[in-house]
């Protein structure tokens, strides 16, 4: 018998995207849970990886990333954002945007702090401010649009918060901040010592001319913030697990000092197909916004002919369906029987809030499909 134990992570369990898509598996659903895409990277990066690995790009990269995939970054977080990053102290490539999130909060966050997290948030902040000894303070989003409430945001700062967690383009919801959002933040964080973990991995998919509204484009914001971006939901790989990080110098520095010894560096011969891809075609990640845009619709369109009211989004790659129409099971329940009964597969929002609020009845689908898959979920959920 081993030794008695008391777990770290009484509140976790395997992540709803694991148990969702093992279930769309056995129950041979269409799983639109799980966010990835069912089609391709672009051909020209899976030809750099293959590039990369046949002449010899296999062995360990630098800690922090290669040199030619950080100086590609700070140019496009120049062209993008207009702001300059050091390639070598501001940047560094992380084995996927959940490893950066870890590795931002346990640099900075110690215990017996408070981290400030929206609701609903992404699964794994919580884990992560957990182990670090410190509490998670939940602050509702507005539950009619999923905008900020920045005056509850500013009632929940205390002496003990080191760290605000922001996302946009949001996860699970889809909304976005607006330039007045990061005013808003600017100002109520001016006269704290909080910092800012930015999860903007969705930076290139925001919808209807709008622009992304990065922190880097707020100097005083940028200085006291964690920019977490991935690749993978940019390029069609999500499963490469190629993020990066953008931070000044110290807090670059500390940061390091954690991913050094969490992965110590980063899958190598992917870092070079990407240099190169960013230095070469820009065009795939200034399109990409577009491209899911019209999926956006078409699959909004399809899904006025059911029962499920879709609402709106203005980015990443989730559509949120409403199903009071359908049924009364709370969201977690709904999505077993839509999966098991109806065979297609959603993703509850219970895991996202520390209380879900009541009487909601919200599921998301993620639209990053080919048509065939998108039409063959939607042909499922007009017989519900
Ligand atoms: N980011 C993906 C989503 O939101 C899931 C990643 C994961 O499975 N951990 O669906």
């Amino acid at each position: 018998m081993p030794p008695p134990l008391e777990t770290k992570l009484p509140k976790v369990g395997t992540t709803i995207f694991t148990v969702m898509s093992a279930l769309a598996a056995e129950h041979k659903a269409v799983n639109l849970g799980q966010g990835f895409p069912d089609f391709p990277p672009p051909a020209p990066l899976v030809e750099g990886l293959s590039r990369a690995m046949a002449e010899g790009k296999n062995q360990y990269a630098p800690m922090t990333g290669i040199p030619a995939l950080r100086q590609a970054i700070a140019a496009k977080t120049k062209r993008c954002y207009g702001r300059d990053v050091n390639s070598d102290t501001e940047i560094t490539v992380t084995s996927g945007g959940t490893e950066a999130i870890f590795d931002a909060v346990h640099a900075v966050v110690r215990p017996g702090e408070e981290v400030i997290v929206l609701d609903p948030c992404y699964d794994c902040y919580e884990p992560a401010i957990d182990l670090a000894g410190a509490k998670a303070v939940h602050v509702p989003l507005d539950p009619r649009d999923f905008s900020v409430d920045w005056q509850r945001v500013k009632e929940a700062i205390t002496p003990r918060t080191r760290m605000l967690m922001i996302n946009t383009p949001h996860n699970p919801c889809g909304s976005v901040f607006s330039a007045e959002d990061m005013k808003r933040l600017a100002e109520i964080l001016r006269p704290t010592r909080v910092l800012v973990l930015s999860d903007e991995v969705y930076e290139h998919i925001v919808f209807d001319g709008h622009r992304h509204e990065s922190v880097l484009r707020t100097p005083e914001l940028a200085e006291r913030s964690f920019v977490v971006s991935s690749f993978g939901k940019t390029y069609h790989c999500t499963g490469w697990k190629i993020a990066y990080t953008i931070a000044p110098p110290a807090l670059t520095a500390e940061f390091r000092k954690v991913h050094q010894y969490v992965t110590f560096t980063t899958f190598n011969p992917a870092q070079w197909a990407f240099a190169e891809m960013l230095d070469k075609h820009p065009e795939h990640y200034d399109g990409i916004g577009a491209f899911y845009q019209a999926k956006r619709d078409a699959f909004a369109a399809k899904l006025r002919t059911t029962k499920f009211r879709p609402l709106p989004v203005a980015g990443a790659y989730f559509q949120l369906v409403d199903y009071s129409a359908v049924s009364d099971l709370d969201d977690l329940a709904f999505s077993r029987w839509l999966t098991i009964e109806k065979g297609v597969t959603a993703i509850p929002l219970a895991p996202f809030y520390e209380t879900p609020p009541a009487g909601q009845r919200l599921v998301r689908l993620c639209f990053a499909k080919v048509d065939a898959t998108l039409d063959a979920g939607i042909e499922r959920l007009r017989k519900v």
